[in-house]
This record gives structure tokens, C-alpha cells and sequence, in this order.
């Protein structure tokens, strides 16, 4: 009975040790987002969707799939739905097209992928972790990025497969009013990051970057650095907001730096880089994740479409900033 006990506790040690704690972070884009300009209805479809995206990665993540596989396939939920400014419900560009942009980064190896600029590629975040996986390149941009998803196998859509009525009306009303931007329509950039159960980090990003966008203009999403980035020594970070703010912050990688150089717990961090944003006078949110599960949602927009969870069964999906 005493040996039996004794096994039994070696066991559970055993068992305890080994299993690593796995978690996630997602985002659906920053901007003006308050409960007086959203109904309940639409709400629940944002929450329901968010949700979808969550509990996907939890059970990839329990069933022992790597952070990279889950980052991508977590971030197709949100490229396939209308609701997000990426994939799907891409906005439009000044000449009422749909150009994205994504990237995807592992913090093991730092190796890195990002397409920019893609017409007909229905999942840009995939085509990122192609770069990332079977080239030799970090970025690749339009029609060269489209010949090589297609050489891979992924799947190329008609253009007309991005169009959505309300992201086209939104383009309209802009140009009619002659403004060049409108924060309200450019949130819905999705991102996610991953800690894994082999204790990787992972964070991947894909947009449609910001409407009425011209002359071939690329955000923060595709920069590694910029918009993605990911270091097991630090964290793992993905962004939204207007990207020529931080593409010129560095952002993703100085959150990183702060932490590794600085010592910064993973929230202050982004809390100093949200300082910084806000400070340049540029608007949007962060999510951030380090090597222990602790997680960081930051913003500085009156919401951000965003959630996490743990595999200790902590989970939180939040919308306002409340
Ligand atoms: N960061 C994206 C860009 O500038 C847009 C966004 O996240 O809302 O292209």
C-alpha cells in the first residue's frame, strides 16, 4: 500500500512537471468602439465570434499542436468572418480595391514570415507562415507573394471575394465627404499570440490595413518589428492601430527590448509603448503574452475587440474599454 502511495505521488510529480502551462491572447482591432455606437445584437455576433477564435486555439493548444500552427489557424476564424478588417472583411483601398497585409513570427528561432500588398489570397496570415517556413525570404509583396501562395497549394480567391457592402459603403461615404481617413472603419485588423505547451511563443497579424489607403501604402501589420514580433527571452506581441505610428516606434520590438533590456513585467511594457503611442499622438492596441502565460491587452481607443485564456481555464473576451 506504502510503495503504491509513493508511485502514485512520484507519478503526479512527474506528470505535474513536465506539463507546461499553455496560453492565448487575440485581438480584432482598436478604434472607436463604444457601447453607443454598437447594439446589443451586433455585440453578441463580435463576442460569439471571438469566442469561436478562442476556443479553437484552446483545444489545438491542449491537444499539443505548436504555436505557429495555432496562431495561424486561430487567426483564419477571424480572416474568414465579415466582421474583422482582414481576409473576408477586408476595407478598401482609394481605388475600391482589397490589399492585405500579414506577418507571423516564432519566438524560438526568430524566424519570420510576412506577405504585403496580397489581392487574392484568401488567408494572408497563411501565406506569412509559408514565407516564414518555405523560403528563404521574410517578406513578400503583391503579385510575386500570390504566385508563391499558389505554388504552396493555398487558396486563391477572385477579387470580388473580398467585397462586403458595408466596407465598400464606408470607402464611398469617405471619399465623398474628400477626408482621407476615418479611425471608426479601419479597426478589425486581427492578431493573435501563443504560448504553447513546449513553452514557444508565437504572435501573427493580418489586416486590410486602413480604408481609402493609396499608392500601394503598407501599415505596421506586415513589419516584423513593427506591427508582429516574438522572442521566447521576452514575449510575443501583435498590434492594431494606425500603423504609420508604429511602424516609426518600432513597436512590437521595442516591447520586447523594454522587457529584456529594462526589465519590464510583459503589461508594463506595452503600457509604456501604449505611452509612447499616445504621446506621438498616434491611436490603437497591443496584446502581448511572455513565456509564464501573463498577458497584456492594451489600448488607447475607446475599445478593442480582444480575449485570452489560459490553460488553468481563466478567460476573459472584451470589447469596451471598461
Ligand atoms: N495597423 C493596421 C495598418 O495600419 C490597421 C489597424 O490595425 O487598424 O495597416
Amino acid at each position: 500500500m506504502k510503495k503504491t502511495l509513493i508511485l502514485f505521488f512520484l507519478l503526479t510529480c512527474i506528470i505535474y512537471g513536465y506539463s507546461q502551462e499553455y496560453a492565448m491572447v487575440i485581438h480584432g482591432g482598436a478604434g472607436v468602439i463604444s457601447r453607443d455606437r454598437m447594439n446589443e445584437e451586433a455585440e453578441q455576433e463580435y463576442r460569439s465570434k471571438l469566442n469561436e477564435a478562442l476556443m479553437l486555439g484552446d483545444s489545438l493548444l491542449k491537444n499539443g499542436v505548436v504555436c505557429t500552427e495555432v496562431v495561424a489557424r486561430v487567426i483564419n476564424v477571424m480572416e474568414n468572418s465579415p466582421l474583422f478588417n482582414a481576409g473576408k472583411g477586408a476595407v478598401f483601398t482609394n481605388k475600391g480595391t482589397n490589399e492585405m497585409d500579414a506577418s507571423i513570427m516564432e519566438g524560438k528561432t526568430l524566424n519570420a514570415g510576412a506577405v504585403a500588398g496580397v489581392t487574392d489570397i484568401k488567408n494572408p496570415i497563411n501565406a506569412a507562415k509559408e514565407v516564414m517556413e518555405n523560403s528563404e525570404h521574410v517578406m513578400l509583396s503583391g503579385t510575386g507573394a500570390s504566385e508563391f501562395a499558389k505554388k504552396q497549394g493555398l487558396e486563391i480567391v477572385p477579387a470580388k471575394y473580398f467585397f462586403t457592402k458595408n466596407r465598400y459603403e464606408s470607402l464611398q461615404r469617405l471619399l465623398q465627404q474628400e477626408r482621407e481617413r476615418e479611425e471608426k472603419d479601419n479597426m478589425g485588423t486581427v492578431g493573435c499570440a501563443v504560448l504553447d505547451k513546449y513553452g514557444n511563443l508565437c504572435a501573427g497579424t493580418s489586416t486590410g490595413g486602413m480604408t481609402n489607403k493609396k499608392y500601394g501604402r503598407i501599415g505596421d501589420s506586415p513589419i516584423i518589428g513593427a506591427g508582429t514580433y516574438a522572442n521566447n527571452k521576452t514575449c510575443a506581441v501583435s498590434c492594431t492601430g494606425h500603423g504609420e505610428y508604429y511602424i516609426r516606434l518600432g513597436f512590437a520590438r521595442d516591447i520586447s527590448a523594454l522587457m529584456e533590456y529594462k526589465g519590464l513585467p510583459v503589461k508594463e511594457a506595452c503600457r509604456e509603448e501604449i505611452r509612447k503611442l499616445t504621446e506621438m499622438g498616434g491611436t490603437g492596441g497591443v496584446i502581448g503574452i511572455d513565456a509564464k502565460a501573463n498577458i497584456a491587452m492594451e489600448f488607447n481607443t475607446s475599445g478593442m475587440f480582444r480575449g485570452y485564456l489560459k490553460s488553468t481555464g481563466e478567460k476573459e473576451i472584451a470589447i469596451f474599454a471598461e
